[in-house]
């Protein structure tokens, strides 16, 4: 069996969308060839759009198309207040819980060494520099409650309680080991409100 080389070329690209293996590379790009080429047309454009427009968020690191995005821009928010999450997922849910009015900073991952995964990664300098603009008076720390979500939280910690920054962690309203994006926003509201000092 050969498989014409631009179709190889499609199941090997596939590949990279996590949690895609061999087998359902292959049955996306048959299906994609098959049966929906005009959504397969309308995909590749949405991928070079994205690619080319999308950038990140110069305060909060998130993923917008303009150079401050229109959340940290907004005049509606409390500036004293800096939340650090670790996804722009879980920027929506703590939005949606409707108990936080501050701004936020994205991570965009957390500290993870076994995966190569450090403080560069996790953008910290980035952070530092805009927890410190003289403006933001507590930080909220609202990575996950997993162990790499802990160690992210205490690390960032540190690193700004000694710069003298007023930090806080979202309260353990969480169940342990919980990801704010599979918690309902009741919960996740009451764990900013209940939010302690760190
Ligand atoms: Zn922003």
């Amino acid at each position: 069996m050969n498989t014409p080389f631009s179709l190889e070329q499609l199941i090997e690209s596939l590949r990279c969308l996590p949690g895609v293996g061999p087998k359902s590379a292959q049955r996306m790009a048959y299906h994609l060839l098959q049966r929906d080429q005009a959504g397969a047309l309308r995909l590749a454009d949405a991928l070079r759009g994205a690619l080319e427009h999308i950038r990140h968020c110069e305060k909060c690191n998130s993923f917008t198309e303009q150079e401050i995005c229109g959340l940290c821009s907004s005049a509606k928010r409390d500036t004293s207040l800096l939340c650090v999450v670790e996804t722009p997922a879980d920027l929506l849910m703590m939005e949606q819980t409707q108990c936080y009015r501050g701004l936020y900073f994205v991570l965009m991952g957390r500290l993870s060494p076994l995966d190569g995964i450090g403080p560069k990664e996790i953008h910290l300098e980035k952070l530092l520099k805009r927890a410190q603009d003289g403006i933001v008076k507590e930080v909220v720390l609202a990575t996950n409650f997993t162990v790499e979500g802990e160690a992210t939280a205490h690390y960032i910690n540190e690193l700004l309680k000694s710069r003298g920054m007023k930090m806080s962690r979202i309260a353990r309203g969480m169940p342990v080991g919980g990801e704010l994006e599979h918690v309902d926003s009741g919960t996740l509201g009451q764990a900013v409100l209940e939010r302690r000092l760190f």
